[in-house]
């Protein structure tokens, strides 16, 4: 039998002795997916030394599942503290921004010692946050599907303009109500979908830079991902529904996220450049002060574009002049100016990045660039064995009403392809927009719109 051929509850306490030489734990101590799930919180609570618990909601997820939990903690005898989360002035629902996250600490009744997040992602991450510094006991209860990272141990926030990836503890329990999240509002579930399907992306450039650059890869954490990520295709109509059972595949797959990074100790898993698509979108909605769109909605339509990028790509045949032309002539003070430009208040982080990585330096690209070229066959394999055809996930995407383009949620054509030109720029990852500019084929070449 395989190692990873578990749901999420199986595998939690587990300790694997990997084929990639590590030993995989997890420090989250229960997940329990199932309808009627959320029965089991008193019960969590306590396991985990909890007696008052500062609960956390926003006023949707307070009427869909913490009134609720609220009721079940106090018949149990716990204390229960709640705390809506406030949206900042211009935004249209609460955002992951020092202040959200400083209105929460001042609200932490002194004395309580445990925390209880009721909702999505938003907060999830904040109240991972709020119980890291004291290691207080942390239970998620997720109300919607809408994005991966539930069991991770980072926090996705808007940390000095920026959205950056910050360490924490790991919900030390999961308790998903398949009942509840099934009655989501579809968009949520939708997003659920799309950010589990952004892993047929993410393993491919995995795998693809481990062989360019030999970094780490473990072929069983993407093993854990390619079951989930088929399970959220063949499930998404149904999911799309709000039929529990092909939500509960969702759920699964969501949860075994978080797990898969922990065990791999990197986001690799999870993201690639499709996530991409969602960090930048969303950096420019707070630059512009618009509201951005869910995170797993972005990211479906990220893998979408990204899908027929690689299309395009892997039909090229790299020439190593043109390669080096194009690397030879990379400006970077023209760079900076472009990443003033683009990225306003954040572009002094932009910057350090690269200052650290040399990611342009170009004797370092054309190394790559003979690596690629020797290993093209193994590439174009890679490719295959991993994505799926863009027009099976348009198909796909068209049916259960997900947007298949950025124009669908605010954004543009043009909006997409600059997002797509500074992907490269974010964080020190090497996906797809890296390998095209070391095989000299500029963002304009792989336009999927024309
Ligand atoms: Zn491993
Ligand atoms: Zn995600």
């Amino acid at each position: 039998m395989r190692m990873f051929e578990y749901g999420p509850a199986e595998i939690v306490g587990r300790r694997f002795v990997c084929s990639c030489g590590k030993v995989h734990v997890s420090p989250v101590k229960r997940v329990t997916v199932r309808a009627g799930a959320i029965e089991k919180l008193a019960f969590a609570v306590r396991e985990l030394g909890g007696s008052r618990v500062f609960m956390v909601a926003d006023e949707n997820t307070y009427k869909a599942a913490a009134e609720r939990a609220k009721a079940l903690l106090e018949d149990a005898g716990i204390d229960c503290a709640v705390r809506l989360l406030t949206t900042e002035p211009g935004f249209e629902r609460p955002e992951p921004t020092e202040r959200t996250l400083g209105n929460l600490i001042m609200s932490f009744p002194r004395g309580y010692d445990a925390v209880v997040g009721v909702g999505g992602g938003v907060v999830n991450d904040l109240c991972k946050l709020v119980a890291t510094p004291g290691d207080l006991p942390y239970i998620y209860v997720p109300s919607c599907p809408s994005m991966d990272g539930y069991t991770s141990d980072s926090a996705s926030v808007i940390y000095d303009g920026v959205k950056s990836s910050v360490a924490c503890k790991c919900p030390d329990a999961l308790i998903a109500d398949t009942e509840i999240i099934s009655k989501a509002p579809k968009k949520l579930l939708l997003a659920g979908i799309g950010d589990m399907i952004a892993k047929y992306v993410s393993i491919c450039e995995w795998r693809i830079s481990a062989l360019i650059n030999g970094e780490y890869y473990c072929n069983e954490v993407a093993q854990m991902m390619r079951t989930y990520r088929k399970a959220a295709f063949e499930n998404a109509e149904a999911a799309a529904n709000g039929d529990p059972a092909a939500v509960e595949a969702i759920i699964n797959g969501l949860c075994l996220v978080g797990f898969a990074m922990t065990y791999a100790g990197c986001s690799r898993p999870a993201s690639g450049v499709e996530h991409y698509y969602s960090h930048l979108w969303d950096m420019r909605c707070l630059e512009e002060h618009r509201q951005c769109e869910l995170h797993g909605i972005q990211v479906g339509v990220g893998t979408l574009l990204s899908l027929r990028k690689y299309e395009k790509l892997r039909k090229m045949i790299p020439e190593r002049k043109k390669a080096e032309e194009h690397i030879r002539a990379f400006d970077r003070e023209k760079w900076e100016k472009d990443v003033r430009d683009y990225f306003g208040a954040s572009a002094d982080k932009i910057i350090a990045i690269e200052d650290k990585e040399g990611k342009y330096d170009a004797e370092k690209c054309l190394l790559r660039f003979d690596i690629i070229a020797a290993h093209r066959e193994q590439i174009l394999k890679i490719m295959d064995e991993e994505l799926i055809p863009a027009d099976e996930l348009e198909a796909l995407f068209e049916k259960i009403g997900h947007p298949v383009k950025p124009e669908d949620f605010g954004e543009s054509a043009e909006s997409a392809a600059a997002a797509f030109a500074h992907t490269s720029d974010i964080r020190d990852k090497y996906i797809l927009s890296r390998l095209a500019f070391d095989l000299g084929i500029t963002p304009d070449e792989l336009r999927e719109d024309i």
